[in-house]
């Protein structure tokens, strides 16, 4: 079955009590049982309820997984693979990644005695180059957030084959509509659902998924633990988002290509970056291992300065200057005072995040009028 028809019809299957088309709402929290176990297969809805099923198994097939669980949000999602590993282990982490999981990673789990590595991953010597024994999560995200570096999925899986190694790969800026890492040979695959997902900046969840049975379960063990379960009407509302995720992609692309396209020709613009362009410096990997090139696009000015930024982000007329990414309407923000002013400033500049540095999510309005924003932003 191809995409969309999948995104449409996975999982999806008509209410047997109604004949209702759309997946019911199970808000509930309990279920009755006819006498001490036994059951219809529900009995408490930390453990399961049927929208959040429903969902779970769309979302995996969206991935080519055997096994998928949602979560409260990515936070807790990224959260649950790091309570799977143990006091000593150690994590190489990618350098430039979302500010949320840099401070999950060195101010909540490095006091649990969990060692986190970064390194730049555009070259995977630089990977192979720090793991050692007690090494049993590689980290990535895949274009990353918000420098849009490249990591070579494939290349760095080969890397922990053989190796008691898990790779993970937060796929939230590709979506699983142009990136399907566990074919690549990743272990799991993290989606912010939040985020191009559910698409319409109106949801807040997370997303796991395997096709390694122990994992799974061991996901599914925390997930019940802890309890961090996103609420059946999000489900509901993610699941409504899924079907047109094909076509929302599709044109988050094309604005995407147009409007990094007008920016790389602006004379007031000094960096731009998208992996869409030939000269990106892993160009080639992004186009084997992606269907397309998203509509996230970071750029700084030549005046590299907050001053300089703060005059832009407050003149855009259609792009809202708002956290978060991914919904059908477009936004713009700026990482150094907003998602990565968590992350200290030498480590920003270590990756190019400088001051000027403005994050755009192209949405799928008419491409004219975003560009036609942007043009009166910039004068
Ligand atoms: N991963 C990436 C790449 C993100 O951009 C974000 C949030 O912005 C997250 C994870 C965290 O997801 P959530 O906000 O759903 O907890």
């Amino acid at each position: 079955m191809k995409f969309a028809t999948k995104a449409l019809h996975v999982g999806i299957e008509p209410d047997p009590s109604t004949g209702a088309i759309m997946t019911p709402i199970f808000q509930t929290s309990t279920y009755v049982q006819d006498e001490p176990g036994v059951h219809k297969g529900y009995q408490y809805a930390r453990t399961q309820n049927p929208t959040r099923e429903a969902l779970e198994k769309n979302l995996a097939a969206l991935e080519n997984a055997q096994f998928g669980r949602c979560f409260s949000s990515g936070m807790s999602a990224t959260e649950t693979v790091i309570k799977t590993l143990s006091p000593g282990d150690e994590v190489i982490s990618i350098s430039n990644l979302y500010g949320g999981t840099y401070r999950l990673f060195t101010q909540l789990f490095a006091k649990y005695g969990i060692k986190f590595t970064f390194v730049n991953m555009e070259d995977i010597r630089n990977v192979a180059s720090v793991i050692t024994d007690k090494t049993k999560l590689i980290w990535m995200e895949t274009p990353t957030n918000p420098m849009m570096n490249i990591a070579d999925i494939k290349g760095i899986a080969e890397l922990s084959e053989k190796k008691d190694i898990k790779v993970a790969v937060d796929n939230t800026f590709a979506s699983p509509y142009l990136q399907n890492p566990l074919n690549l040979g990743a272990d799991i695959v993290m989606h912010s659902v939040t985020k191009y997902i559910a698409g319409h900046s109106d949801v807040l969840m997370g997303f796991l998924c395997t096709n390694d049975p122990v994992l799974d379960q061991e996901f599914g063990f925390i997930q019940n633990s802890s309890g961090a379960v996103p609420g059946p009407q999000d489900c509901f509302l993610a699941l409504r988002g899924i079907k047109t995720l094909h076509l929302r992609m599709q044109r988050h692309c094309e604005n995407g290509e147009q409007v990094a396209s007008y920016l790389k020709n602006h004379s007031k613009i000094k960096n731009i970056f998208w992996p869409g362009f030939e000269d990106h410096p892993n160009h080639e990997i992004a186009k084997s291992q992606m269907r397309g090139f998203g509509g996230m696009i970071s750029f700084t000015q030549n005046e590299d300065t907050e001053e300089q930024a703060n005059k832009i982000l407050t003149r855009f007329k259609i792009f809202s200057l708002a956290e978060s990414l991914g919904g059908v309407e477009s936004l713009v923000g700026h990482p150094a005072s907003m998602t990565h002013a968590i992350v200290p400033r030498e480590h920003r500049l270590e990756m190019g995040l400088t001051d000027s540095l403005i994050r755009l999510s192209v949405g799928i309005e008419d491409i004219n009028d975003l560009i036609a924003d942007l043009a009166q932003a910039l004068k």
